[in-house]
């Protein structure tokens, strides 16, 4: 009797990010396909043999992508839009990357029909993680066929290795309800002809020695309608009764089943997975309910943050269920794919040797799972040491005063609902604040940043390095805001910024000047693609030692007679960015960055800033998946905001910005945060985003963004002009202020300045026409 270990999914871009590197090297044409698959194909085999190394032993296949797990299945089923130009059989590696990433004219060099050029897919958020995937398209006579033998191939190669693995594929529910259906019909009603491609490469997989496949299928943790319900029910109905031989292990992760409870369990798979660290409910619920002979799978490691189990209290969860259904119909997981964790802690050789010990990134978890099950199936001796190190792990959390830090706790326990109110409401501070700037209607500003040229990112590593002293690279950096404040100036801004030159990231900057933040040095996850982000992680209490952002905005409003506009980045936003403790709840730890963040308010206020912006760009990232939490978390999250920004005198104006237009069903609680000013983008859906407004006042200042920042297209003055008219259908002209949708830090000066200057010939031509009127 052994209790199997599985991981799900293992972190796929490499301990040193080998497959990006790889994949840029392979897009800029220095590398060959050949190398690049060889590349790839090394992963795969590191990562199978250490998880076999380590114990594991459901050890997953077809987990590892080149660019997007989501891409891979429209590329095996065959959902390949025509503008791809694919016409059957296997799909070239330049239109797989042409979907994911788009081709100039001829570079997709799949002799097909889009010389002309092709764009990329649309890509978005996977759940509620910070990963995003390829939105899939289909169209009313879609068609699908067998187009790849991916999931087989890997099967194979690793089987080869002496490694037999179990594959993993996205489900067919789960597949269509994430695509986007041309004419918006419903993307269910392609399930019939779906489900074949399925059946093929499963019956494959069967034939070639698959014994088991992970068919995830997150779906299951979201709120589900009676037609989705209906489709997981013919899915695995049909996959069960036309593919006997292979057992399915269901796997939902992200949340818990809840209502989806009773569907999972009564759908005929040999398998379910369940998400126990976010879906714990889940696990009293099933009590006696799961059917004789289904394998449980429990995900009880966290897949999706960076801390080390606590041993005792998983041994305590487990071994009931392991008394009432025996060691050989469990199965031990991490709550969801390793994917969104780093590789290895081990690597964090720079990391204080405390933070490092509370820490377990990806083969950490694997050796925690191991531990678990010897523990379970010989006794605690059989893993001591794994068990006495969570134990001190604990301990030193519960007890560092890096973690707990009585000044921060008296300080949150004594903010009052005063605190998160400004002094007068909007109507009373807006004429204060109009007396004070005397701003000319559609008033022009920024988002904050300007361009990081190679010039500022070169000082910034060689200061890092060592090779420039502190005082060259602020000299620089205050060389590079002086220019910035002249050139925004001359071209006729009226609201101005420093320019954000000091700011690797907007939330590394700040967690960085932040006590209770720690940050590694190898720990990437995947974004997208080859995009990984390192994202900081919040160990303990939140407190600011001294001011953080002052200086330079001093430093640029002593060179202006302009308002200088200062930049913060909202504690929202710094929490979702980041890697959070686990024993505070999120809402808690908000309100200690947003405590930190209104002390640099006061601090800004008191050295002479009368224009404040923090940044909210990932309020809306943190929407939970159920409808049913949105509220409670909206609430908290405007709470947070505005404890931030609500110390100031009515005179001082508060700007916020927020980088995406999708917030119909959140305006109420944007306006609830009661920025003074808003910034949001509206250029690329132009300006459909102001359908919100149609029933909804928004009653305070706003920018809709009037250029995509996104490209380096430079939009006429008459354009702009025509996108700011369509505002003014929904929006009242004194409210309207006129503004780019991002920061600039990613473009190049000329294009910037060419935008700008057409950006102000736009306002002045509204006020022109204000004035006619
Ligand atoms: N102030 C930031 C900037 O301009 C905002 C960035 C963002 O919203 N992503 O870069
Ligand atoms: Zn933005």
């Amino acid at each position: 009797m052994s209790l199997a270990i599985a991981t799900l999914g293992a972190p796929r871009i490499g301990p040193r990010r080998e497959l990006k590197f790889a994949l840029e090297a392979y897009w800029a044409g220095r590398l060959c396909e050949a190398e690049l698959l060889d590349t790839a194909a090394r992963l795969r085999a590191a990562n199978w043999r250490d998880q076999a190394a380590r114990g594991v032993t459901v050890i997953p296949s077809n987990d590892f992508s080149l660019y997007d797990q989501v891409l891979d299945t429209a590329a095996l089923v065959g959902a390949v839009p025509d503008a791809y130009g694919w016409s059957g059989g296997p799909l070239s590696l330049q239109s797989y990357f042409a979907m994911a990433r788009g081709a100039d004219g001829g570079a997709c060099g799949c002799g097909g029909s889009h010389a002309a050029g092709v764009a990329a897919l649309e890509m978005t958020k996977w759940f509620d993680t910070n990963y995003h995937y390829l939105v899939p398209e289909f169209t009313a006579g879609q068609r699908f066929s067998l187009a790849s033998t991916k999931p087989v191939d890997e099967f194979r190669e690793a089987k080869a290795l002496g490694i037999h693995t179990r594959p993993v594929l996205v489900g067919p529910v789960t597949f269509l309800k994430l695509g986007k259906a041309a004419g918006g019909f419903d993307p269910l009603t392609l399930l019939d002809r779906l489900l074949p491609v399925y059946v093929d490469v499963l019956k494959l997989l069967a034939a070639h020695g698959a014994d088991w496949v992970q068919i995830d299928e997150p779906i299951l943790a979201t709120d589900l309608d009676d037609t989705a319900r209906a489709a997981l029910e013919r899915a695995y109905g049909l996959i069960a009764s036309a593919v006997p031989k292979l057992k399915v292990m269901l796997a939902s992760y992200f949340g818990p089943l809840a209502d989806n409870l009773d569907l999972a369990l009564s759908l005929p798979a040999a398998g379910l997975h369940l998400d126990l660290v976010r879906g714990r409910a889940d696990l009293a619920a099933i009590d006696g309910r799961v059917p004789a002979g289904k394998r449980l799978s429990l995900g009880v490691v966290d897949g999706r943050n960076v801390w080390r189990a606590d041993l005792d209290a998983l041994l305590d969860l487990l071994r009931p269920i392991v008394a009432r259904r025996g060691l050989d119909h469990l199965e031990l997981a991490p709550s969801c794919s390793l994917l969104h964790v780093p590789h290895d802690v081990e690597a964090e050789t720079d990391l204080d040797p405390e933070t490092r010990s509370w820490l377990a990134f990806g083969r950490q978890k694997m050796d925690e799972l191991v531990a678990l099950g010897k523990a379970l199936e010989s006794g605690p001796e059989a893993a001591a040491g794994a068990i006495a190190a969570s134990r001190d792990v604990r301990q030193s959390r519960r007890t560092s005063p890096r973690v707990i830090r009585s000044d921060v706790r008296a300080r949150l326990a004594a903010v009052t609902p005063a605190m998160a109110r400004r002094k007068s409401p909007f109507a009373a501070r807006s004429p204060v604040q109009q007396a004070r700037f005397g701003l000319p209607a559609f008033p022009t500003t920024t988002i904050g940043s300007f361009p990081q040229t190679a010039e500022v990112r070169r000082a910034r590593q060689a200061f890092g390095k060592g090779a420039l002293t502190e005082a060259a690279y602020r000299d620089l950096l205050k060389a590079e805001a002086a220019a910035c404040i002249g050139w925004q100036e001359e071209i006729g801004l009226d609201v101005l910024v420093h320019g954000e030159f000091e700011r690797n990231d907007m939330v590394q900057y700040f967690g960085e000047r932040l006590d209770g933040f720690a940050f590694t040095r190898h720990g990437w996850v995947q974004s997208y693609g080859s995009r990984c982000v390192r994202p900081p992680i919040l160990y303990g209490d939140v407190a600011r030692p001294e001011p953080m952002t002052v200086d330079w905005w001093r430093h640029a409003q002593s060179l202006t007679a302009k308002p200088v506009k200062a930049m913060l980045t909202g504690p929202v936003t710094i929490l979702n960015w980041s890697f959070v403790r686990d024993d505070l709840p999120r809402d808690v730890v908000c309100r200690q960055i947003a405590l930190s963040l209104r002390d640099e308010v006061a601090d800004l206020e008191a050295a002479g800033a009368a224009m404040i912006q923090i940044d909210e760009a990932a309020l809306r990232e943190g929407l939970p998946i159920r409808a049913a939490e949105r509220g409670g978390y909206l609430d908290w999250a405007v709470e947070s905001f505005r404890l931030t920004a609500s110390g100031v005198a009515d005179a001082t104006q508060i700007h916020t910005h927020m980088c995406y237009s999708e917030f119909n069903d959140i305006i109420a609680s944007i306006a609830a945060m009661d920025a003074d000013v808003i910034s949001i983008e509206c250029s690329r859906s132009k300006m459909e985003l102001l359908a919100a407004f149609a029933d909804f006042h928004y009653p305070n200042d706003i920018g809709p963004g009037v250029y995509d920042i996104h490209s380096p297209r430079v939009p006429p003055a008459g354009e702009m002009a025509r996108l700011i008219r369509a505002a003014l259908v929904r929006l009242p002209a004194e409210r309207i202020w006129i503004n780019p949708d991002c920061g600039l830090k990613t473009r190049g000066w000329p294009e910037v300045r060419a935008a700008l200057v057409n950006m102000v010939a736009a306002a002045r031509q509204l006020r022109a026409e204000a004035a006619g009127a």
